[in-house]
């Protein structure tokens, strides 16, 4: 069972013959239960259960709108993970520090988009956002995110030719989702992000990309600006040694990638999900080791994984050294008042 955090209750992993058709079902997402054909102590303890849950979130709402920060005054980034720009219509901008991040993968869902269609889409939501940072990924198809057209077919697509890897693979491409950023730049307060590096090389060649694109736009006469350029921490390789890659200006981690491949479990088998733990000591061994690489080193650290978006887990990556966390838009008042509960004076 796996409990569901993105506004829409889901319990998963049942099993294939569990339900007949016609079944009565209750569905706890909270607790990643489900009840067949419940009697009434179970339905009056759901219904219980249910307004108890409603009473949390309202009082969440009210933390929503403050800014984040411990008991003992340890102030908080809570920054809103976006995938389509429409998303920020729903999402009150004064509630969150900015985007931490943007995913465009839907960018490409009907076949390769261009640059206009792009820059229209990276332009909405720095507009959105009024001069807070807004964090846009580079394309990160692979994986689970398979782009036809784009993708490869390969053996093992989680380690295959992924993320940066792909773009890099297809500069045709990358240059385009390139172009259309730094043009979008000067519209506030843009920072870009590069999905699955695991070498440092891989930000020396997306940044000659970058810079290549810029003086292409300059020649052409179209205005354009150059954002900090950051990386997902996301492969064991830069979560042990991030010291190696100092060319990012900045570092976010995806756990969702890190803890499936320091766990060698996969992200979406659910028969894996008491292994593939974001709160498994040798994950936040990880985190911990990023957010002080960055505290000394003056880089900023967010963790954008779904890890954050669980009020549960907020206070062990708390104490791994976090201060910036990037939640979906559905978590941000659960996630604050998870916060505003932690108490880190003793841990450090
Ligand atoms: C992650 O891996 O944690 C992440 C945020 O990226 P995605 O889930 O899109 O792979
Ligand atoms: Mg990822």
């Amino acid at each position: 069972m796996w409990r569901c955090w993105r506004a829409v209750p889901a319990v998963v992993g049942i099993g294939d013959n569990t339900l007949a058709s016609g079944d009565m079902v209750l569905l706890d997402g909270v607790k990643g239960e489900i009840a067949i054909d419940p009697d009434a102590s179970e339905r009056a303890a759901f219904e219980a259960a249910r307004l108890g849950y409603l009473k949390g979130r309202q009082a969440a709402q009210t933390h929503a709108r403050r800014q984040a920060a411990t008991r003992d005054g340890v102030a908080v980034k809570v920054m809103v993970n976006i995938a389509d720009p429409g998303e920020v219509d729903a999402i009150a901008v004064g509630h969150v520090d900015g985007v931490g991040l943007m995913r465009t993968e839907f960018l490409f869902g009907d076949g390769l988009p261009d640059e206009e269609k792009q820059y229209a889409a990276y332009a909405r939501v720095l507009d959105w956002a009024q001069g807070r940072p807004v964090t846009i990924r580079t394309v990160d198809a692979g994986g689970d995110k398979p782009v036809p057209g784009f993708t490869q077919e390969e053996a093992n697509p989680f380690l295959g030719v992924r993320g940066i890897r792909l773009c890099l693979a297809r500069p045709d491409v990358f240059m385009v989702q390139v172009r259309a950023l730094l043009r979008a730049a000067p519209r506030g307060n843009l920072r870009v992000m590069l999905p699955m590096v695991s070498v440092p090389a891989e930000i020396d060649q997306s940044l000659a990309i970058f810079a290549e694109a810029a003086k292409s736009l300059e020649g052409e006469g179209i205005a354009h600006a150059m954002p900090p350029i950051g990386i997902m921490v996301e492969v064991p390789s830069v979560a042990v040694t991030p010291e190696r890659f100092s060319r990012a200006a900045f570092f976010s981690i995806g756990s969702n990638d890190l803890t499936q491949y320091v766990l060698a479990a996969s992200r979406d088998n659910w028969r894996l999900s008491q292994i593939a733990r974001a709160d498994d000591p040798s994950v936040l061994a990880l985190i911990a080791r990023v957010a002080a690489h960055g505290a000394a080193n003056a880089r900023d650290v967010s963790l954008c994984g779904d890890a954050a978006s669980d009020p549960l887990l907020v206070p062990a990556l708390l104490r791994a050294g976090l201060r910036s966390l990037s939640v979906a838009s559905s978590s941000i008042g659960e996630v604050k008042a998870a916060i505003s509960g932690c108490d880190l004076s003793g841990s450090g």
